[in-house]
């Protein structure tokens, strides 16, 4: 640098807010992130050895281990903290086969906490619902179902997502399959309720009447892609077929085929376990009392690895607490963070964490929560805390511009009342921001699917994310002062006419499954 320029930019230094020191921490982040990145291992190690990580499993344990031991390997204090019990299952082996009128091996998988088969598995015809006129005729019906496997999904007139129909199809036929599938599906909603049960009511009175499996297919708009849930049988197994399979046993029993399936669905019922939120730390030196929380659901759906929900969310985390316990050992508050369980069933292992821990909830910075899948952070919103402009900002400006540049915010924003463990924190009053990802079509391909693996992470993506995330933190650390909690006032709602109030904490499920 030339001695006048250098001059020039000393004085400019104490406009921009970092001195020389947050400058070098800022960078050393970026240089660790780039030069030293764990997260392709990490990756490996939380996707494919450990796998996915349901409540009440064996792997949603392995993964709390694994991740207390990863925390140590790097000096940071960690433990599993029990926040409550799950009804303990794990998978085991899935395979569906059509042995009639020809074979074919078949895609599909039980769902979760689906009762066991056998090893040896269960052959049964296929049965599909009838045209339902009443609840009479439904369960004069009903001992049909005994000794066979029950289908209880559409099938879909095209297993082609709606953008392929939009780049290939005619207007008009795009429009004539859009119209054919709304009329089929609100005819097959009406079909349903004629026989007294919903969708899932239905499924026990099957049960009942002597089913020895269900069948189902829970297609998520995309090629081969479908949602993979929790089962409602309570002996009989319960699997999901993708659409492409499923469709042809439909249309083959429709066509009176008979077509017979083979399916083998182990599973073990382990009573009940204790579930768990993994915490670590680095205390803080000068306000150890003041914390800014990472924060991203630990647990998954089992159809797929739990790759993009929310494996990268936990990457992100991990690896930026890596990063800080390497560059800012000594950090001003406490930098904790928090892998929670059972998001999935209704943010409880984070609702349980806030209700059991006023002292910190009241005590907090900033918490920082990323769940929406591999992207980039394209936003973040004030979540209704009215001087969050002030600070977002603030610590947004030491974020490198090619980073920053694709970030939108909104402030003063709206508190989130649900959807991801922020909101379990935005509740108690303390300023929780969820860092929202680009989409990478995440909802349809990869959110609760058969198709969320490794493959899917776009690692420059989650890089991008673990260096934001960082620096926000680093920055959130450093503040002078402690963040404002004064809350928007709410809109008035059209509906009810009534103003809107601010998301009351949720009462967590602190035994579940049973
Ligand atoms: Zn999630």
């Amino acid at each position: 640098m030339q001695k006048l320029s250098l001059y020039i930019f000393l004085l400019l230094l104490p406009l921009l807010g970092f001195s020389q020191e947050k400058n070098t921490v800022i960078k050393n982040i970026q240089k660790e992130a780039y030069e030293n990145s764990q997260l392709e291992i990490l990756g490996h190690e939380l996707m494919d050895d450990i796998g996915p990580r349901l409540v009440g499993t064996p792997q949603m344990q392995q993964a709390h281990d694994w991740a207390v031991a990863k925390y140590k390997s790097w000096g940071i204090s960690a433990e599993n903290q029990q926040w409550g019990e799950w009804k303990g299952w794990e998978r085991g082996i899935t395979h569906i086969d059509m042995v009639s009128p020809r074979v074919q091996s078949l895609k599909g998988t039980q769902l979760a906490w689906s009762p066991g088969t056998s090893s040896k598995g269960v052959t049964a015809e296929l049965i599909v619902l009838p045209e339902i006129k009443d609840s009479i005729s439904f369960r004069k019906w009903l001992p049909t179902v005994k000794g066979k496997f029950v289908m209880v999904a559409m099938k879909q007139p095209t297993g082609r997502p709606d953008d392929n129909w939009k780049e290939w199809a005619t207007p008009e036929s795009f429009e004539k399959m859009k119209t054919e599938r709304e009329e089929m599906t609100k005819a097959w909603n009406e079909n349903i309720k004629r026989s007294g049960y919903d969708r899932r009511s239905i499924i026990p009175a099957l049960e009942e009447a002597g089913a020895v499996g269900i069948v189902d297919s829970y297609w998520s708009k995309a090629f081969g892609a479908n949602k993979i849930f929790g089962a409602r049988t309570k002996k009989i197994p319960t699997v999901d077929i993708q659409l492409e399979d499923y469709g042809m046993l439909y249309r083959m029993v429709e066509h009176g085929d008979k077509p017979k399936i083979h399916v083998v669905a182990e599973s073990k019922d382990l009573g009940v376990v204790p579930a768990f939120n993994t915490i670590a730390e680095i205390k803080g030196t000068e306000k150890p009392e003041e914390y800014v929380i990472l924060s991203a659901h630990f647990d998954s759906w089992d159809g797929g690895t739990g790759a993009t929900d929310n494996g990268t969310g936990t990457l992100v985390m991990m690896e930026a607490m890596r990063i800080l316990k390497k560059v800012y050992p000594n950090p001003k508050r406490t930098i904790l963070v928090g892998h929670w369980g059972s998001e999935e069933q209704g943010l409880n292992g984070s609702s349980s964490f806030v209700a059991d821990h006023p002292e910190i909830v009241n005590n907090i910075q900033a918490v920082f929560n990323q769940d929406n899948g591999t992207g980039r952070v394209k936003s973040i919103n004030g979540a209704g805390f009215l001087q969050s402009y002030d600070y977002i900002s603030r610590w947004l400006r030491a974020v490198p511009d090619t980073i920053r540049k694709n970030i939108e915010t909104t402030f003063p924003g709206w508190p989130a009342s649900g959807g991801s463990d922020n909101a379990s924190f935005v509740a108690a009053g303390a300023p929780a921001f969820s860092l929202s990802s680009l989409s990478w079509d995440y909802w349809n391909y990869t959110w609760h699917t058969n198709l969320d693996t490794y493959d899917k992470i776009v690692f420059d993506d989650v890089q991008s994310n673990v260096i934001l995330t960082a620096i926000m933190t680093y920055m959130a650390s450093e503040d002078d002062s402690k963040t404002s909690r004064e809350q928007v006032i709410l809109p008035i709602d059209d509906k009810t006419g009534e103003r809107q109030t601010w998301p009351t904490p949720r009462v967590p499920q602190r035994k579940g499954g049973m």
